[in-house]
Parts: structure tokens; C-alpha cells; sequence
């Protein structure tokens, strides 16, 4: 068997991906025919050239576009669904994927009301394709920490399947630090941590999210290649670092896939999982991811399954629904494994 097919095969579970920018070209024409929108695209493939970013600040300005094109909260039910659609065709069987209300509210969405649509999205895509999916509140640092405490009040309001905080945003101009509070706060009400760092900024803003926030995942982290210090710390914590290998080619944090550190993290036995980000807008799925790592950075079968082991293991899913989803896993592999 190729090792395409042997990839599509492997059980998989994500935990790094924006509902956002999972959304489909054809999905974002059709956001925008059902808003009454004037959009400077009319076919996909005028949105597949639209995604076709260089920079970390064009990338921002495609997503931006996309959550202007998302008028209505119903909307969230076809994007949630379709993005859960695409991760069990890969075998991702388990997904975290993160939710930015803010975004949403200040264009005159209403919080309650997306989640809603998003669950219902999720419900169906449980039904229709036995995946499972929990929701990770994304703060985003350029709103603040005041704004964070908001969402806060809205999520221990209403809190259907949201597992765990994380926060994307700028982090040269919006330090984590700012957040302590927050995430102080999140953690009393039963949340997980998350947060993005070492993607934009350096080290320093991992050592934030990880001393100040007491973060249990790290979303990128490839900044911390350049501390030997701070890798020895991420490990003796067991801190998750949720590699987005294509995601960070794309928006140039590093240059091709055989620059990107994962090999590095896994080989000092580090937590790793691997992860699309914005797979929509990036052009990948988690199959690519798995093949990329294979090709341009040599992970054998044996390696990228571990990765979808730790996916499992450090995922926030009660500790007998991940033992399960293990050994289904573990099965599943060995028979891949002995069937090549
Ligand atoms: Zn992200």
C-alpha cells in the first residue's frame, strides 16, 4: 500500500483549528450570497487566489474578510459541520477546535446563539461521520483583558461543550501576561488552558503564557527552539505543543517544512501533536500534514501515529473516553501496520 493511503488510514484527533478558517471557498460565496454581500470574489477559485497570502498581516486581513462574510449565527451550523466533515475524511476522529465570539458580537452577532448553530453542527457531523468535537473559547489578546473577563461571564452563562480558553491575537503588541487574571479566572470555573505563543514572538512570550497563565498547551511554540532553557521546561511540565506545520510555512514563521523544529521538539521527547490551524485557508487537512512530515522531515508511520497518540492523550476529554479512544486507536494502527 502508498503511504498516502496508509496516512489516510491512521486514526487522528486535532486539537489546533479555527472554526473560522476552516470555512470552504464555495462556503465563503455562498456567506457571502446569503448576506446580501458585495465581495471582491465570485468563483472559488477567485477565493482559492484571495488565499493566497505571503505575510502574516495579509493572512489576518483573508480571515478578517471571511468573519465580515458571516452575518448570521445560523451560519456556524454549515461551517462547524463541513469543517468536521473534512477531519473524518482524514480520520480525525477527535477535535478541538477554537471559537472567537468576540469577533462575531461586535458585528452584531449574539454569543448564545452561535453556539447554538455550532453545536448543532457538531451534533449532525456526530451523527452523520461518529466524530467528536469540543470547543475552545479563543479570547483574542487585541481585545484586552477587560473584554476577556466578558467573555468569561457569557461562556459561565452558557457553556455547552466548551472545554478550554486559548488566545490567538497579536502577541508582539498584546502580551500574555496582561491575562493572568483571566486565566486565573477561567481556571476556577473548570476550564482548560491554552494559549498561542512563539509563533509571532520569541521566547519570552512562551515563558509568559507558561509562568504567568499557567498554560497546559501551547499553540505553535516555534519559538522555542532558540531556548534550550525553555524546552527543558515545556518537557519537565508535560506542556503541549500543538505544532501547525503548514500554517507556519504559510504565514512565514519559518521558510519550508524541513526548517520547522517539530523534529527537534519530538526528538528531545517533548509533547507534540500536529495540527491544520486554518486549513481552508491554508490549503491542507491533517493528511497533508501527516505526508509533509514523512516527506520533507522523514517521520516514519510508527512516529506520525505517536502524534495522534498524544493528540489523545493531552486532548481535555475525561480520562475513560481518552483510555477508549486509545486502544481504538492502538487497534486500528496495528492492523494498518501489519496489513502493509
Ligand atoms: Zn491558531
Amino acid at each position: 500500500m502508498k503511504v498516502e493511503q496508509l496516512i489516510r488510514k491512521l486514526p487522528k484527533a486535532e486539537q489546533h483549528i479555527h472554526i473560522v478558517g476552516s470555512t470552504r471557498p464555495e462556503t465563503l460565496l455562498w456567506l457571502a450570497d446569503d448576506g446580501g454581500l458585495e465581495k471582491p470574489f465570485k468563483t472559488s477559485r477567485d477565493v482559492q487566489n484571495f488565499f493566497q497570502f505571503t505575510s502574516f498581516p495579509q493572512f489576518i486581513n483573508a480571515y478578517c474578510t471571511i468573519v465580515d462574510c458571516i452575518t448570521k449565527e445560523n451560519q456556524f451550523e454549515r461551517i462547524t459541520y463541513e469543517m468536521l466533515e473534512s477531519e473524518a475524511q482524514c480520520n480525525v476522529q477527535y477535535v478541538e477546535a477554537s471559537f472567537s465570539p468576540l469577533d462575531h458580537v461586535l458585528r452584531g452577532l449574539d454569543y448564545g446563539k452561535m453556539l447554538d448553530a455550532a453545536n448543532r453542527g457538531i451534533d449532525r457531523a456526530r451523527m452523520d461521520f461518529a466524530i467528536e468535537c469540543n470547543l475552545r473559547i479563543d479570547l483574542v489578546r487585541n481585545y484586552g483583558p477587560e473584554k476577556g473577563m466578558e467573555i468569561l461571564d457569557w461562556v459561565e452563562s452558557k457553556n455547552d461543550n466548551i472545554i478550554s480558553v486559548d488566545l490567538g491575537g497579536s502577541e508582539e503588541r498584546f502580551p500574555a501576561k496582561q491575562y493572568k487574571s483571566v486565566y486565573q479566572r477561567a481556571k476556577k470555573i473548570g476550564l482548560h488552558l491554552v494559549a498561542h505563543a512563539g509563533e509571532a514572538a520569541g521566547p519570552d512570550s512562551i515563558w509568559q503564557a507558561v509562568t504567568e497563565l499557567e498554560v497546559e498547551h501551547i499553540g505553535h511554540g516555534v519559538t522555542a527552539i532558540h531556548e534550550p532553557k525553555l524546552m527543558e521546561h515545556l518537557k519537565k511540565r508535560n506542556i503541549t505543543i500543538e505544532a501547525c506545520p503548514t500554517s507556519n510555512v504559510r504565514t512565514r514563521v519559518v521558510n519550508t517544512i524541513k526548517d520547522h523544529p517539530i523534529k527537534v521538539f519530538n526528538d528531545l521527547g517533548l509533547a507534540v501533536t500536529v495540527n491544520t490551524d486554518d486549513p481552508s485557508m491554508f490549503g491542507t487537512d491533517m493528511n497533508n500534514e501527516y505526508l509533509q512530515l514523512h516527506h520533507q522531515l522523514g517521520f516514519s508511520l510508527q512516529e506520525l501515529f505517536k502524534f495522534s497518540l498524544n493528540a489523545v492523550d493531552s486532548s481535555f476529554l475525561p480520562e475513560e473516553s481518552k483510555s477508549k479512544m486509545r486502544k481504538s486507536f492502538m487497534k486500528t494502527c496495528n492492523r494498518i501496520l501489519n496489513e502493509k
